[in-house]
């Protein structure tokens, strides 16, 4: 009997029953503007006989329970991209409601959130790496405990490094705070290249600041 595993290419997961898989199409921050999007994923689940909806921690809606054979034909009709659900590389950015709609918010999150999507999901680093971004100390989406946090503050931008909250949870690093937004991108971007070029295989950036040193990595990431 053939053994089934995860199909990256198709984006899909494979299920506990090892038969089904559940594909999450990428909703950059989880937001959706426009309402054709969630009746075309009620639509698919429906005609394709999924067994559940499922919304994601990384803020995408995941259609479970669905035929190997009818992958191709359920990407075709959704028409969205796949994104990076697992692997080694950069996971959906997390993003919170901050300006676009929080009352609460001291930063522009969303703007900042998309555009590091955009730059930066799918891409392959030597682990998993997450990020999130939120728009006031609340932390919604929980930057203290991702590889790459933004918090928005009356004066900026916390960034902090090195976070995760998996089989060995980590507090993040604060790295620099009241980063002006359009200094953001920059910043991030040395924090990439970094971790690219010392990072071990399957090292996350917190076991790597661990290993190297959170003063070292700071002036190395900053000089
Ligand atoms: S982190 Fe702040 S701005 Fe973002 S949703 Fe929570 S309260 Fe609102």
């Amino acid at each position: 009997m053939e053994i089934k595993r995860d199909l990256l290419d198709k984006g899909a997961i494979l299920q506990r029953d090892k038969e089904t898989y559940a594909i999450a199409p990428h909703i950059p921050g989880g937001i959706i503007f426009d309402s054709n999007v969630l009746r075309k994923l009620a639509d698919v689940a429906d005609k394709y006989g999924a067994k559940a909806l499922k919304l994601t921690t990384a803020q995408r809606i995941a259609i479970v329970g669905v035929q190997e054979e009818q992958l191709d034909a359920i990407w075709n009709e959704l028409d969205m991209d796949k994104g990076s659900a697992v692997g080694l590389c950069v996971r959906s950015v997390r993003i919170c409601p901050s300006t676009a709609f929080c009352k609460r918010a001291q930063q522009d999150a969303v703007s900042l959130g998309l555009e590091l999507d955009k730059k930066y999901h799918g891409m392959e680093l030597p682990s998993k790496f997450k990020m999130a971004v939120c728009g006031c100390p609340n932390s919604c989406t929980e930057p203290a405990v991702k590889d790459l946090g933004i918090m928005g503050a009356p004066k900026g931008y916390t960034i902090m490094i090195g976070g995760n909250a998996g089989v060995k949870p980590r507090l993040a690093n604060v790295l620099l705070q009241q980063v002006p937004q359009d200094e953001v991108m920059n910043i991030v971007d040395k924090i990439v290249e970094y971790y690219k070029n010392n990072a071990r295989n399957y090292e996350r950036l917190g076991m790597m600041i661990d290993r190297i040193g959170f003063d070292i990595v700071k002036e190395e990431i900053l000089k």
